[in-house]
Protein backbone atom coordinates (compact mmCIF):
# COMPACT_ATOMS: atom_id res chain seq x y z
CA UNK A 1 0.00 0.00 0.00
CA UNK A 2 2.88 2.32 0.52
CA UNK A 3 3.40 3.81 -2.81
CA UNK A 4 -0.70 3.76 -3.57
CA UNK A 5 -2.29 7.30 -3.88
CA UNK A 6 -5.34 8.29 -1.93
CA UNK A 7 -8.44 9.69 -4.92
CA UNK A 8 -7.30 13.06 -3.15
CA UNK A 9 -3.43 12.92 -4.08
CA UNK A 10 -3.85 11.13 -7.61
CA UNK A 11 -6.99 13.42 -8.68
CA UNK A 12 -4.87 16.73 -7.86
CA UNK A 13 -1.35 14.76 -9.66
CA UNK A 14 -3.17 14.29 -12.91
CA UNK A 15 -5.59 17.29 -13.11
CA UNK A 16 -9.17 15.30 -12.78
CA UNK A 17 -11.62 15.82 -9.88
CA UNK A 18 -12.40 12.90 -7.33
CA UNK A 19 -15.75 12.83 -8.94
CA UNK A 20 -14.34 12.66 -12.24
CA UNK A 21 -12.42 9.91 -11.28
CA UNK A 22 -15.04 7.74 -9.48
CA UNK A 23 -17.06 8.19 -12.57
CA UNK A 24 -14.27 6.61 -14.86
CA UNK A 25 -14.11 3.64 -12.20
CA UNK A 26 -17.81 3.02 -13.06
CA UNK A 27 -17.39 2.77 -16.63
CA UNK A 28 -14.43 0.63 -16.37
CA UNK A 29 -12.42 3.45 -17.86
CA UNK A 30 -9.73 3.83 -14.92
CA UNK A 31 -10.49 1.35 -12.31
CA UNK A 32 -8.07 2.12 -8.95
CA UNK A 33 -5.37 -0.14 -8.47
CA UNK A 34 -6.72 -0.92 -4.92
CA UNK A 35 -9.88 -0.67 -2.89
CA UNK A 36 -9.85 -0.74 1.17
CA UNK A 37 -12.86 -3.65 1.98
CA UNK A 38 -13.08 -2.16 5.48
CA UNK A 39 -13.36 1.76 4.71
CA UNK A 40 -14.06 1.82 0.75
CA UNK A 41 -11.35 3.83 -0.12
CA UNK A 42 -9.97 4.31 -2.98
CA UNK A 43 -6.31 4.01 -4.12
CA UNK A 44 -4.76 4.12 -6.90
CA UNK A 45 -0.70 3.57 -8.22
CA UNK A 46 1.63 6.07 -9.86
CA UNK A 47 1.66 4.31 -12.82
CA UNK A 48 -1.79 5.23 -13.72
CA UNK A 49 -0.77 9.21 -13.28
CA UNK A 50 -0.18 8.83 -17.51
CA UNK A 51 -3.42 7.11 -18.12
CA UNK A 52 -5.56 9.85 -16.56
CA UNK A 53 -3.64 12.42 -17.96
CA UNK A 54 -4.28 11.17 -21.35
CA UNK A 55 -7.77 10.75 -20.34
CA UNK A 56 -7.67 14.04 -18.89
CA UNK A 57 -6.99 15.72 -22.45
CA UNK A 58 -9.05 13.56 -24.58
CA UNK A 59 -12.13 14.90 -22.35
CA UNK A 60 -10.72 18.60 -22.92
CA UNK A 61 -10.66 17.62 -26.60
CA UNK A 62 -14.24 16.65 -26.35
CA UNK A 63 -14.33 13.30 -27.12
CA UNK A 64 -16.76 10.94 -24.59
CA UNK A 65 -16.13 8.54 -21.71
CA UNK A 66 -17.63 5.47 -23.93
CA UNK A 67 -15.36 6.48 -26.88
CA UNK A 68 -12.18 6.97 -24.63
CA UNK A 69 -12.76 3.48 -23.05
CA UNK A 70 -13.30 2.26 -26.58
CA UNK A 71 -10.15 3.47 -27.48
CA UNK A 72 -7.79 1.85 -24.59
CA UNK A 73 -9.53 -1.62 -25.27
CA UNK A 74 -7.98 -1.12 -28.84
CA UNK A 75 -5.23 2.20 -28.84
CA UNK A 76 -5.48 2.27 -32.96
CA UNK A 77 -3.92 5.39 -34.17
CA UNK A 78 -6.61 5.51 -36.64
CA UNK A 79 -8.87 7.21 -34.12
CA UNK A 80 -7.01 9.56 -32.92
CA UNK A 81 -6.59 11.13 -37.10
CA UNK A 82 -10.60 10.73 -37.00
CA UNK A 83 -11.19 12.54 -34.06
CA UNK A 84 -9.11 14.92 -35.15
CA UNK A 85 -11.35 15.09 -38.73
CA UNK A 86 -14.65 15.45 -36.53
CA UNK A 87 -13.55 18.31 -34.62
CA UNK A 88 -11.95 20.05 -37.62
CA UNK A 89 -15.60 18.93 -39.04
CA UNK A 90 -17.76 19.69 -35.89
CA UNK A 91 -16.12 23.64 -35.77
CA UNK A 92 -17.02 24.28 -39.40
CA UNK A 93 -20.73 22.97 -38.87
CA UNK A 94 -20.64 25.67 -36.11
CA UNK A 95 -18.92 28.66 -37.68
CA UNK A 96 -21.69 27.68 -40.65
CA UNK A 97 -24.86 27.66 -38.43
CA UNK A 98 -23.00 30.95 -37.19
CA UNK A 99 -22.49 33.15 -40.36
CA UNK A 100 -26.32 31.67 -41.00
CA UNK A 101 -27.45 32.98 -38.01
CA UNK A 102 -25.98 36.68 -39.00
CA UNK A 103 -27.61 36.66 -41.85
CA UNK A 104 -31.04 35.56 -41.11
CA UNK A 105 -30.47 38.37 -38.12
CA UNK A 106 -29.04 41.16 -40.61
CA UNK A 107 -26.51 42.29 -38.54
CA UNK A 108 -23.10 43.07 -39.83
CA UNK A 109 -19.95 42.40 -38.07
CA UNK A 110 -18.42 45.83 -36.64
CA UNK A 111 -15.55 45.53 -38.74
CA UNK A 112 -15.50 43.28 -41.55
CA UNK A 113 -15.15 39.35 -40.48
CA UNK A 114 -14.38 36.59 -43.08
CA UNK A 115 -17.88 35.50 -43.86
CA UNK A 116 -18.61 39.60 -45.05
CA UNK A 117 -15.04 41.24 -46.34
CA UNK A 118 -14.38 42.00 -49.82
CA UNK A 119 -12.83 38.37 -50.94
CA UNK A 120 -9.17 39.02 -50.89
CA UNK A 121 -7.02 38.13 -54.10
CA UNK A 122 -3.81 35.79 -53.41
CA UNK A 123 -0.91 36.53 -55.78
CA UNK A 124 1.42 33.78 -56.18
CA UNK A 125 5.43 32.98 -56.91
CA UNK A 126 7.43 30.22 -55.72
CA UNK A 127 11.23 29.50 -56.55
CA UNK A 128 14.16 26.76 -55.82
CA UNK A 129 17.98 26.32 -56.48
CA UNK A 130 19.47 23.08 -55.45
CA UNK A 131 22.69 25.28 -53.86
CA UNK A 132 25.52 22.60 -52.90
CA UNK A 133 23.54 19.34 -53.04
CA UNK A 134 23.86 17.16 -56.10
CA UNK A 135 19.84 17.01 -56.23
CA UNK A 136 17.38 19.15 -55.61
CA UNK A 137 14.72 17.39 -53.24
CA UNK A 138 12.33 20.78 -52.53
CA UNK A 139 9.40 21.03 -54.92
CA UNK A 140 6.50 24.10 -54.40
CA UNK A 141 3.20 24.69 -55.52
CA UNK A 142 1.15 27.36 -56.03
CA UNK A 143 -2.20 27.24 -57.67
CA UNK A 144 -5.67 28.52 -56.51
CA UNK A 145 -6.50 28.40 -52.90
CA UNK A 146 -3.64 25.98 -52.55
CA UNK A 147 0.30 26.90 -51.51
CA UNK A 148 2.76 24.62 -50.34
CA UNK A 149 6.65 23.74 -49.95
CA UNK A 150 8.24 20.14 -49.57
CA UNK A 151 11.89 19.27 -48.59
CA UNK A 152 12.32 15.17 -49.82
CA UNK A 153 14.81 13.27 -47.66
CA UNK A 154 16.25 10.26 -48.14
CA UNK A 155 16.78 7.65 -51.23
CA UNK A 156 14.02 9.00 -53.23
CA UNK A 157 13.62 12.05 -51.79
CA UNK A 158 12.71 14.06 -54.80
CA UNK A 159 10.22 12.17 -55.53
CA UNK A 160 8.91 11.91 -52.24
CA UNK A 161 8.05 15.64 -51.90
CA UNK A 162 6.56 15.61 -55.93
CA UNK A 163 4.67 13.00 -54.90
CA UNK A 164 2.90 14.30 -51.94
CA UNK A 165 2.56 18.03 -53.40
CA UNK A 166 0.95 16.11 -56.56
CA UNK A 167 -1.31 14.52 -54.13
CA UNK A 168 -2.29 17.34 -52.27
CA UNK A 169 -2.87 19.19 -55.82
CA UNK A 170 -4.67 16.22 -56.98
CA UNK A 171 -7.22 15.26 -54.28
CA UNK A 172 -8.07 18.91 -52.54
CA UNK A 173 -10.25 20.04 -55.27
CA UNK A 174 -14.27 19.10 -55.39
CA UNK A 175 -15.71 21.93 -52.64
CA UNK A 176 -12.52 22.98 -50.64
CA UNK A 177 -13.65 22.16 -47.38
CA UNK A 178 -11.36 21.46 -43.98
CA UNK A 179 -12.49 17.77 -43.96
CA UNK A 180 -11.19 17.71 -47.46
CA UNK A 181 -7.97 19.41 -47.33
CA UNK A 182 -7.14 17.18 -43.96
CA UNK A 183 -8.08 14.23 -46.61
CA UNK A 184 -5.95 15.48 -48.90
CA UNK A 185 -3.58 15.52 -46.42
CA UNK A 186 -3.55 11.97 -45.08
CA UNK A 187 -3.41 11.13 -48.68
CA UNK A 188 -0.14 12.18 -49.53
CA UNK A 189 1.22 10.35 -46.34
CA UNK A 190 -0.16 7.53 -47.54
CA UNK A 191 1.26 7.47 -51.14
CA UNK A 192 4.51 8.46 -49.95
CA UNK A 193 4.73 6.10 -47.10
CA UNK A 194 4.02 3.17 -50.11
CA UNK A 195 6.54 5.24 -52.14
CA UNK A 196 9.26 4.90 -49.07
CA UNK A 197 8.23 1.06 -48.30
CA UNK A 198 9.07 -0.07 -52.19
CA UNK A 199 11.90 1.90 -52.70
CA UNK A 200 13.93 -0.84 -51.46
CA UNK A 201 17.08 1.20 -49.89
CA UNK A 202 17.70 0.59 -45.87
CA UNK A 203 17.65 4.87 -45.66
CA UNK A 204 13.94 6.20 -44.73
CA UNK A 205 12.38 7.98 -47.57
CA UNK A 206 9.87 11.19 -47.13
CA UNK A 207 9.14 14.68 -46.88
CA UNK A 208 7.83 17.27 -44.66
CA UNK A 209 5.09 19.33 -45.87
CA UNK A 210 3.53 22.74 -44.98
CA UNK A 211 0.65 23.79 -47.03
CA UNK A 212 -1.40 26.90 -46.52
CA UNK A 213 -4.85 26.25 -48.18
CA UNK A 214 -8.35 28.21 -48.46
CA UNK A 215 -10.70 26.65 -47.92
CA UNK A 216 -14.78 27.11 -48.06
CA UNK A 217 -15.74 26.64 -44.38
CA UNK A 218 -12.56 27.87 -42.52
CA UNK A 219 -10.84 30.47 -44.38
CA UNK A 220 -7.30 29.99 -44.04
CA UNK A 221 -5.32 27.29 -42.83
CA UNK A 222 -2.24 25.96 -42.72
CA UNK A 223 -1.24 22.28 -42.33
CA UNK A 224 2.19 21.23 -41.25
CA UNK A 225 4.30 18.35 -40.86
CA UNK A 226 8.48 18.73 -40.67
CA UNK A 227 10.89 22.22 -40.58
CA UNK A 228 9.60 23.77 -43.67
CA UNK A 229 8.14 27.27 -42.70
CA UNK A 230 5.52 29.69 -43.05
CA UNK A 231 5.99 33.51 -42.09
CA UNK A 232 3.86 36.49 -42.43
CA UNK A 233 5.03 39.97 -42.98
CA UNK A 234 2.94 42.46 -41.77
CA UNK A 235 3.47 46.38 -40.97
CA UNK A 236 7.40 45.16 -41.27
CA UNK A 237 7.16 42.58 -38.53
CA UNK A 238 8.24 38.91 -40.02
CA UNK A 239 6.52 36.33 -37.45
CA UNK A 240 7.11 32.55 -38.05
CA UNK A 241 3.54 30.88 -38.08
CA UNK A 242 4.68 27.45 -38.03
CA UNK A 243 6.68 25.34 -34.99
CA UNK A 244 9.16 23.12 -36.66
CA UNK A 245 8.90 19.67 -35.86
CA UNK A 246 12.84 19.02 -34.78
CA UNK A 247 14.71 17.76 -31.92
CA UNK A 248 16.36 20.82 -30.86
CA UNK A 249 13.11 22.83 -31.57
CA UNK A 250 11.03 20.61 -29.03
CA UNK A 251 13.80 21.00 -26.77
CA UNK A 252 13.84 25.00 -27.00
CA UNK A 253 9.90 24.74 -26.54
CA UNK A 254 10.70 22.67 -23.27
CA UNK A 255 12.92 25.50 -22.11
CA UNK A 256 15.72 23.10 -22.14
CA UNK A 257 17.77 24.76 -25.11
CA UNK A 258 18.34 28.46 -25.65
CA UNK A 259 17.68 29.41 -28.93
CA UNK A 260 21.08 30.85 -29.86
CA UNK A 261 22.96 27.21 -29.24
CA UNK A 262 19.67 25.17 -31.32
CA UNK A 263 21.69 26.71 -34.56
CA UNK A 264 24.94 24.35 -34.11
CA UNK A 265 23.20 21.48 -32.06
CA UNK A 266 24.04 18.40 -33.47
CA UNK A 267 20.36 17.03 -33.41
CA UNK A 268 19.14 20.44 -34.95
CA UNK A 269 18.15 18.76 -38.30
CA UNK A 270 16.11 15.73 -36.70
CA UNK A 271 12.91 16.01 -38.01
CA UNK A 272 10.23 14.36 -35.06
CA UNK A 273 7.31 14.08 -37.57
CA UNK A 274 7.58 13.82 -41.41
CA UNK A 275 5.48 12.77 -44.19
CA UNK A 276 5.42 8.66 -45.13
CA UNK A 277 7.90 7.74 -42.48
CA UNK A 278 4.39 5.72 -41.27
CA UNK A 279 1.35 4.94 -42.29
CA UNK A 280 -0.63 7.36 -40.15
CA UNK A 281 0.93 11.08 -39.48
CA UNK A 282 0.49 13.63 -36.31
CA UNK A 283 -1.02 16.79 -38.39
CA UNK A 284 -0.50 20.20 -36.97
CA UNK A 285 -2.68 22.78 -38.30
CA UNK A 286 -4.13 26.15 -36.86
CA UNK A 287 -6.42 29.19 -39.15
CA UNK A 288 -4.15 32.05 -39.94
CA UNK A 289 -5.65 35.32 -40.30
CA UNK A 290 -5.16 37.07 -43.49
CA UNK A 291 -5.54 40.51 -44.23
CA UNK A 292 -5.09 43.12 -47.37
CA UNK A 293 -1.42 43.96 -47.57
CA UNK A 294 0.10 40.75 -45.96
CA UNK A 295 2.63 39.14 -47.92
CA UNK A 296 3.30 35.29 -46.70
CA UNK A 297 6.46 33.07 -47.13
CA UNK A 298 6.20 29.44 -47.29
CA UNK A 299 10.02 28.27 -47.25
CA UNK A 300 12.30 25.05 -46.61
CA UNK A 301 14.88 24.92 -43.94
CA UNK A 302 17.45 26.03 -46.72
CA UNK A 303 16.37 29.03 -46.87
CA UNK A 304 16.17 30.01 -42.91
CA UNK A 305 18.82 28.35 -41.70
CA UNK A 306 21.67 30.13 -44.41
CA UNK A 307 19.74 33.84 -43.96
CA UNK A 308 18.67 35.44 -40.77
CA UNK A 309 15.31 36.83 -39.91
CA UNK A 310 16.78 39.85 -40.57
CA UNK A 311 17.89 39.46 -44.05
CA UNK A 312 15.10 37.10 -45.00
CA UNK A 313 12.91 40.35 -43.99
CA UNK A 314 14.97 43.24 -45.84
CA UNK A 315 14.61 40.53 -49.48
CA UNK A 316 10.79 40.39 -48.38
CA UNK A 317 10.46 43.78 -48.21
CA UNK A 318 12.76 45.44 -51.08
CA UNK A 319 10.87 43.58 -53.74
CA UNK A 320 7.77 44.50 -55.24
CA UNK A 321 6.49 41.28 -56.80
CA UNK A 322 5.94 38.44 -55.04
CA UNK A 323 7.91 36.84 -58.00
CA UNK A 324 11.15 38.58 -56.99
CA UNK A 325 11.27 38.02 -53.71
CA UNK A 326 10.63 34.74 -54.15
CA UNK A 327 13.86 34.63 -56.15
CA UNK A 328 15.97 36.68 -54.68
CA UNK A 329 15.58 34.56 -51.23
CA UNK A 330 16.23 31.10 -52.74
CA UNK A 331 19.53 33.14 -54.86
CA UNK A 332 20.64 34.47 -51.67
CA UNK A 333 20.30 31.60 -49.39
CA UNK A 334 21.86 29.30 -52.08
CA UNK A 335 25.05 30.99 -53.42
CA UNK A 336 26.00 30.65 -49.25
CA UNK A 337 28.86 27.78 -48.50
CA UNK A 338 27.48 23.90 -47.92
CA UNK A 339 23.91 25.54 -48.64
CA UNK A 340 20.78 23.05 -49.28
CA UNK A 341 18.07 23.09 -51.59
CA UNK A 342 16.67 26.69 -50.89
CA UNK A 343 12.74 27.11 -52.00
CA UNK A 344 9.71 29.90 -51.55
CA UNK A 345 6.58 30.19 -52.32
CA UNK A 346 5.96 34.06 -51.49
CA UNK A 347 2.15 35.19 -51.82
CA UNK A 348 0.38 38.34 -51.29
CA UNK A 349 -2.52 39.30 -49.93
CA UNK A 350 -4.66 41.74 -51.72
MN1 LIG B 1 16.32 21.12 -46.66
Amino acid sequence: MDDLLSIGEFASRCGLSAKMLRSYAAAGLLVPAAVDGFSGYRYYSPGQVHRARVIALLRRAGIAVGDITTFFADPDPIRLDRWDRDIAGASAARRRALAQARAALAIDPATPSKGHAMPLTFLAATATRTGGRDTNQDTALAREGLFAVADGFGAHGDTASQLALDTLDSTFTPDHTISELFTAYHEANQHVWQLSRTNGSNQATGTTLTALALTTDAAATVLHVGDSRLYRLRHNRLVQLTEDHTATAELIQRGELAETDAQTHPHRHILTRALGVAPHVDIAYTGVSCKSGDRLLLCTDGVFTTLSPEEMKTLLTSQISPHAAANQLVTHAATRESADNATTVVIDVR
